[in-house]
């Protein structure tokens, strides 16, 4: 397989004022898997996210990636690096057209003129039903191609790493489906993925392996059938810790 990622997260912390958004996590990517992050609303799943992308600064710790340290690298030359980020709330330019918005998230990557970065591209257009060359505006394709526009431009970028952050919000469960279909297609290639996700019929169709995050801490990491079966793990989730 190609392009297998490695993450290392060292004892990393960021606090908003007085809340505790990353409590001293610690964290060793598997390369060339899928794994999932769970965790109730304000777990800091988001905020863990924003932190690999260089969206957010930590005030302490470490994050190693492909055996760079990368903790205090811009956004833009962590992409570069080959680190892919779709965010929570829909980032695609809504004014522009599906082929435009491609063409910007190309400009923004690596141009390495690599295949297999660019066959995963392909690919994911293909299943997801998107042509390059499609001038329709963003606003006026159905959300769930918006969704999926987002990831072929981060894709669109090359990266070994990708992160996506609920990419099936406000998905049909047939849309969702489809989803998973062709993010572990993307992983047979050998691209590493974390996604974190509320839809735990989802989770179960792609992860391998499962980090639970609870107020900023990992309270739970390992074999999604494990994780899951733990009754504290489900205690969190119905809201009794
Ligand atoms: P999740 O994605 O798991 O729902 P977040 O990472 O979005 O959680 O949020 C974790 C905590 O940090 C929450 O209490 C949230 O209100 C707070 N938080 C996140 N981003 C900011 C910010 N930019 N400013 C202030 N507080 C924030
Ligand atoms: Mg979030």
């Amino acid at each position: 397989m190609a392009n297998s990622a490695s993450l290392i997260v060292e004892n990393l912390n960021k606090r908003f004022g007085g809340v505790v958004a990353t409590d001293n996590v610690s964290f060793a990517l598997d390369p060339g898997s899928i794994q999932c992050i769970i965790g109730p609303n304000g777990a800091g799943k988001s905020t863990f996210f924003s932190l690999l992308a260089g969206i957010q600064k930590p005030d302490s710790g470490r994050i190693v990636f492909n055996d760079i340290d990368i903790t205090r690298m811009l956004p833009a030359a962590r992409v570069k690096r080959g680190l892919g980020l779709t965010f929570q709330t829909n980032r695609v330019f809504h004014d522009l057209s599906v082929r435009q918005n491609l063409q910007i998230a190309k400009a923004a990557g690596a141009d390495n003129g690599n295949k297999v970065k660019d066959d995963r591209y392909l690919l994911a257009l293909e299943r997801f039903g998107l042509d390059a060359g499609d001038h329709t505006r963003a606003r006026n394709i159905p959300h769930h191609q918006r969704q999926w526009l987002e990831i072929v431009m981060v894709l669109a970028c090359g990266p070994d790493l990708l992160l996506l952050d609920e990419p099936t919000a406000g998905m049909s469960p047939q849309e969702t489906g489809s989803t998973a279909r062709t993010l572990r297609e993307l992983n047979q290639t050998g691209l590493t993925l974390v996604v974190v996700e509320h839809d735990m019929a989802f989770v179960r169709d792609i992860a391998q392996r499962v980090t639970v995050l609870h107020q900023g801490r990992i309270f739970a990491d390992g074999p999604l059938e494990e994780v899951t079966r733990r009754q504290d793990v489900r205690d969190i989730y119905l809201g009794r810790k």
